[in-house]
This record gives structure tokens, sequence and C-alpha cells, in this order.
């Protein structure tokens, strides 16, 4: 089968290999569709600490595609059926992984990363990863695309259920990048009454007005604080959503929260510029919750996904292009462009939508 191969530490490849070979419990994916995200930029780029040199991997964890072919003792998933594919495997035995949350195991794994992932023909989906039910039914109408784009919805999803948007609230999301779009989104359907976005590329701002942010900051050209607090009548953001890498945002976003506001750290800065300072005082005195959001739980993927599905998120909206697998290395390179939406990589053609 062809895939997009990471060699690490060289660079991604599109090269010949061997279709994977399945155990009695396992099932073989057939891929629709796979979305490059900002993660797989960073392993292709080397910057991985789970992929070291040596490594072969096949990146790609944001997935949607067929069922090929199923193990003899797999019960409950049949050949044809349409799924989209929840990337990290927990352990099932830690506390979180009993909690549900098992995207915080300490020890998960995840396609694209720890396993070979969606930028290939075929994916095998291990028993393990069954068992934990990540493959979810797509429902009939939705795209192989728009189901490859609830994975990083449910992350967004798990960020602004941590910003506990109330009916009324000014939320303040810095990046306009389609994660930034997916939390301008969602923040709407929560009940925000005023978004406000911040983003350094022109475009990329214009656009965050088109998908319902009210407010338009762009940091390289105005003063951000200066902006929320106009914006705010000097009082403040409810919920400041940080989802780009830049230290400066991470030191400024309690200060652009407003009493009893809550801070995300949904975006986490490269290793060695991981260290910020702000001043206690202003959390304290005006008790500001400072948290952060990493990846989805299995619920939240569902949530995501049903959602979709009711059209309350138009997900067809983030796509910026849909490419052929044997465009792989073109796709990534629009992809690290930073210009377009999502870029898909659809190994079987386009856009086909599921029906029956
Ligand atoms: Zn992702
Ligand atoms: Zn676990």
């Amino acid at each position: 089968m062809k895939a997009l191969v990471y060699h690490a530490p060289e660079g991604l490849r599109l090269v010949e290999i061997e279709t994977p070979r399945m155990g009695a419990g396992d099932v073989l994916l057939e891929v629709a569709a796979a979305s490059i995200c900002a993660t797989d930029l960073r392993i292709v780029g080397g910057g991985h600490l789970k992929i070291p040199d040596g490594v072969r991997r096949v990146p790609g964890h944001e997935i949607a595609g067929r069922v090929a072919a199923t193990g003899p003792q797999v019960t409950g998933i049949s050949v044809g059926m349409p799924v989209a594919v929840i990337p990290n495997i927990g352990c099932g035995a830690c506390d979180q992984c009993i909690r549900g949350q098992t995207h915080l195991c300490p020890t998960y794994e995840a396609f694209g990363i720890d396993l070979d992932g969606g930028f290939a023909e075929f994916m095998l989906v291990p028993e393990r990863a069954l068992r934990q039910a990540l493959l979810v039914p797509i429902p009939e109408g939705m795209s192989f695309v728009e189901a490859a784009l609830v994975e990083p919805l449910s992350c967004c999803y798990n960020g602004i259920q941590a910003g506990r948007i109330a009916p009324g609230d000014t939320v303040f999301i810095v990046g306009g990048g389609p994660i930034g779009l997916m939390h301008v989104l969602l923040a709407r359907l929560a009940g925000a009454r005023r978004v406000i976005v911040s983003e350094i590329l022109d475009e990329r701002l214009a656009q965050a007005g088109l998908f319902g942010a009210d407010v338009l900051v762009n940091p390289g050209t105005e003063d951000a604080r200066e902006a929320v607090l106009r914006a705010t009548d000097g009082g403040g953001a409810d919920v400041v959503i940080v989802a780009a890498p830049s230290s400066q945002a991470m030191e400024q976003a309690p200060d652009l929260a407003a009493a009893e506001g809550r801070v995300i750290y949904f975006a986490g800065l490269p290793r060695g510029q991981d260290t910020i300072t702000f001043s206690p005082n202003r959390i304290h005195y005006r008790q500001i919750t400072v948290t952060g959001t990493t990846g989805a739980s299995r619920w939240q993927f569902r949530r995501a996904l049903e959602l979709a599905a009711a059209r309350r998120v138009d997900l067809s909206r983030l796509v910026g292009a849909v490419l052929p697998l044997e465009d792989g290395l073109a796709a990534f390179d629009r992809a690290l462009s930073h210009r377009e939406l999502k870029v898909v990589i659809a190994p079987g053609g386009s856009e086909r939508r599921v029906t029956g």
C-alpha cells in the first residue's frame, strides 16, 4: 500500500509499504480522510519526543474511513462500516482511564505517534483500541472529510468545557487558525455574547469575523490588552482561551480575564521556551481560574461528532483543501504555510459521503 512515512530524523516520504497484517481481534481500516494537524507538522519537523531517530512512523491521528476487514474474534464491527477514529488508547487500568480520561493516561498510545496512523491507504486498529470503543460509527450524511475533523473539534470541545462559558459571557480567543475558529463556533454555541479573536495574520483574522467573532485584534499592529479592555469596558473577558503557542499571550492572559474569569491554555510552548512569568496577585485578588486542556476524552469525541452530525457545527467550512495521498508531500507544504484552513489527505478519493 501507499503511505506517507516519517523517517526520523530525515523527513517525510511517500513510499510503498506492506499492508498491515491483522490479528484475530484486530480491524483493518481503509482510510478515507485524514487531516493534517500542527502535531503532524511537529513530528515531520523532527520535534516529537516519542519518535526518536531511527523510527519509521505513518503520522496522522485525525482519521475517518471504512472497515475493510475484521479478525474472526471481532464483534460489533462489520466490514464496510464508516467510522471515525478516537486516536488515544489508554492503558485501561490507571485512575485516569477508570475516570474515562484515557487521553490523560500516563502511558497512553496514540495513532500517528506510537502506532502507525492515517496517512496511508490502510491502518491497523488493534484489539486494545476496539475494546475501548475507539471506532465511532459515522452518521449518515456526514462526509469522511468532516468526520476526520471531529478529532480536532473534540479537543476544542474540551477547551470550551474547561472555560465553563455561561450565556452572555465575553470570550477572548488567541489564535485564528482552524483551532481558533472551532473555538469561535463552539463559544457561540455555548452562549457567548461577544467573541474577541486575536491573530497575527490579517487574512486569518478576517476569516474569524466570518466565523462569528465580533471583535478582531491583530497583536502585530495593535495592543491586544488595550483592545480587550476597550471591548469589555475595562472589565476583561469572562473566558480567555490561548489557542496559539505565544508566550506573550500566555503571560498576558490572566491580566485580560474578568473577575472570576477562566483562563485556558489550550496550546503549549516549545520545549526550552516554556517558562513565562506573571503576578499571582491578579489571580488571587480577582479569583481567576487558570487551567489547561490537551486532547479530548472519548465522551467529548462523541459529543463533538453529534454536534457536527446535527450541523450545529458545520465542519465543511473548516476544510481548506482535500488532496490525494499521492500529493501528500505537497499537502504538508500547504499545511506548513499556515495560510489555509484544514488540509485533508483523502487516500480513496475526496468527497465520498456516507450513505446507508
Ligand atoms: Zn490533531
Ligand atoms: Zn491508563
